[in-house]
């Protein structure tokens, strides 16, 4: 299983395969292999494991950030990234989170994007999915009831404690686009159309 791998000039960090989603469009769904790697986890590495395979991934060289993501959702296990997001701010290393955006959901009495801060990442990828959350809900199938509205909370909660927020959609036929582009653009986050991953995409046949 792979913990940590290097893709885009960057070093992507495998955390979990647990998600608060079931979308329809999981790449999980009919693959464990993403750019030559096998994310399937036989069990979740501890922040020590991530640490150990970081130092081992930056023997090979410099990284331009080290991205937290997962065949799952990454929010799922906020103390371990804020504990690596920790180490990486003592270096210097850049880094940033890939979220469905229910890292408030999942830790309601917490306040996820002040500490996500404070441990240093510098900039969140968000999943905004769709224009509304009739179509989010249909497409995410999310385990919150209300989750649409939170993934935008997320995101505003993220922009207002000065991390760089990139808004996401995949390129399906449901989702309004130039709408979802709107919303990215009042918010002031980036905004980012990602292509849909099939079991014929380069990356998954890698
Ligand atoms: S949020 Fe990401 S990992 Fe979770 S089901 Fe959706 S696509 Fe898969």
């Amino acid at each position: 299983m792979t913990i940590a791998y290097r893709a885009k000039g960057n070093i992507y960090l495998n955390i979990t395969n647990r998600c608060s989603s079931d979308c329809v469009f999981c790449l999980a769904k009919f693959t464990d292999t993403f750019c030559g790697y096998n994310l399937k986890l036989d069990s979740e590495p501890s922040a020590e494991d991530i640490l150990h395979e970081l130092e081992l991934e930056f023997l090979e060289g410099p990284a331009g950030e080290v991205v937290f993501v997962g065949f799952g959702e990454p929010t799922m296990r906020l103390e371990v990234i804020l504990e690596v997001a920790e180490w990486l701010k003592l270096r210097r290393i850049s880094s940033r989170l890939d979220t469905n955006g229910h890292g408030q959901l999942l830790h309601p009495e917490r306040d996820v994007a002040h500490e996500l801060a404070v441990a240093g990442i510098g900039s969140v990828s968000v999943s905004l999915v769709a224009h509304n959350s009739e179509v989010y809900n249909q497409l995410c199938r999310p385990m919150f009831s209300k989750a649409y509205r939170a993934v935008l909370r997320f995101a505003e909660d993220c922009l207002a404690e000065g991390l760089k927020v990139t808004l996401s959609v995949v390129d399906l036929p449901e989702v309004d686009i130039e709408a979802c582009r709107s919303i990215a653009e009042k918010m002031g986050a980036e905004f980012r159309v990602r292509q849909l991953l099939t079991p014929e995409s380069e990356e998954v046949r890698a």
